[in-house]
């Protein structure tokens, strides 16, 4: 990666500097509770590396979707009860993101501290990459530290707009460790990929992933697909899916996939069929060319199960993308479960596994191997984008390495 990171600093030039620091701290909260706390955790390396070089540090984060304006359902000063919690160190919460209040807090910051301001997206510029309002956050530090991989495919204030906005004053933009974490992962695993290089791909539309099965296509030797997006590929080849989720406007460009990818290309051998996705629905396993008119496929089947566990057990570089079946319904979660499982193995013995996707995080949590997997990404829709070759407008923003 050419774009310089926290850790490129002389850790002996941060004590005593301001360095503003953008983090995801996006998590859940429900009723000032929060009910998951990987976001936070994740940004704690970045906050430690600085706070112990004595770094004084304001961070920036949004939660939810606030429409533009203070709204308490989407605070962040639960997340800063919780940070100080896990940092071992007093976070001092700052009810407002501009104005003179933080100018105040960020002039009381001694070595270590850190303060975490209000919601970014409070201000209806964030979302915006409003100038103005990146240029009153860029005045308070010459130090932008970005480790949103989360939101890094947007332009907001908070993110690219801040970057810009530090540098043209002189300072400089890093990724933290968190983003840099991401990029090296993600972008290794595209660039210098070990072979075999499976990518597994699932979930629900093959319409927001097109462009991440043209990036993929020709980098790997496999390219399993499974999910809903695997019956507008068995329509492309004429079969029956019966009353199954299929996007009728991509049919063609299935076809088109399947004829470019030829045999790197593999479909499920087998589905878990039933009249309705739905706990306690009656199941059965069918050959796909025996799916019945009111059948709903709602998951891989058991051949298919062990024909994608050879491939990627086979793997040294794995990028999965997509459950492979309805895995929040237990009837239907078994083949993501077990691609789960594989994946988990294929690291034990050495292979290098990235997972993208909010759901399939979560898939990976629900199967008990999260701790197995190389990387797993805390960006969702960032790290599609960056599968599909996209550029990240908070990643380009930042400085080049020199
Ligand atoms: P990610 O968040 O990992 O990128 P997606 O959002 O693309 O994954 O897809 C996840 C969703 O796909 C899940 O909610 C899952 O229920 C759904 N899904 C997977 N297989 C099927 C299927 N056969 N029929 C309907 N929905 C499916
Ligand atoms: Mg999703």
């Amino acid at each position: 990666m050419s774009k310089k990171t926290v850790s490129d600093i002389d850790p002996s030039t941060l004590a005593g500097r301001t360095a503003l620091v953008r983090a995801d701290l996006n998590v859940p909260v429900e009723n000032g509770r929060i009910t998951d706390d990987q976001r936070i955790r994740a940004s704690i390396p970045t906050l430690r590396l600085l706070t112990e070089a004595g770094a004084r540090v304001i961070l920036l984060s949004h939660l939810g979707r606030p429409k533009g304006a203070p709204d308490p359902a989407f605070s962040l000063a639960p997340v800063a009860a919780h940070l100080e919690k896990l940092l071992g160190h007093p976070v001092r919460f700052v009810p407002v993101s501009v104005g003179p209040e933080v100018d105040a807090a960020a002039a009381e910051l001694r070595d270590g501290d850190v303060a975490l301001l209000e919601n970014t997206r409070f201000m209806a510029g964030d979302t915006k990459n409003d100038p103005d309002l990146a240029a009153s956050w860029a005045a308070l530090a010459n130090l932008f530290v970005n480790d949103a991989f989360g939101t890094a495919h947007r332009a907001h204030a908070s993110t690219s707009g801040l970057a810009e906005a530090v540098e043209a004053r002189g300072g400089e933009a890093v990724a933290g460790l968190l983003m840099a974490r991401e990029l090296r992962f993600l972008g290794d695993a595209l660039d210098h990929p070990e072979h075999p290089f499976v990518a597994i791909l699932g979930g629900a539309k093959i319409s927001g992933k097109i462009e991440v099965i043209d990036a993929l296509l020709p980098r790997v030797d496999r390219l399993l697909v499974g999910g809903a997006m695997a019956n507008t590929f068995f329509k492309a080849l004429g079969l029956e899916t019966g009353a199954s989720l299929v996007e009728d406007d991509r049919i063609e460009v299935a076809r088109e996939t399947l004829e470019r990818a030829g045999e790197r290309l593999l479909l499920p051998v087998d589905c878990v069929v039933a009249a309705e996705i739905a706990d306690g629905a009656q199941t059965k396993v069918v050959q796909r060319s025996h799916v019945g008119k009111g059948d709903r496929i709602g998951d891989i089947g058991s051949a298919t199960r062990d024909v994608f566990a050879r491939e990627i057990a086979d793997a040294r570089t794995v990028v999965w993308n997509g459950p492979m079946g309805v895995f929040e319904v237990d009837a239907f979660a078994g083949g993501t479960v077990a691609v789960a499982q594989a994946v988990a193995s294929a690291c034990d013995g050495g292979a290098t596994a990235v997972v993208g996707g909010g759901d399939s995080a979560a898939a990976a949590r629900r199967a008990g191997v999260t701790e197995r997997i190389t990387h797993i990404s805390t960006g969702g829709g960032a790290s599609l984008e960056f599968l599909a070759g996209d550029a990240l407008p908070g990643v380009v923003a930042l400085t080049e390495k020199s």
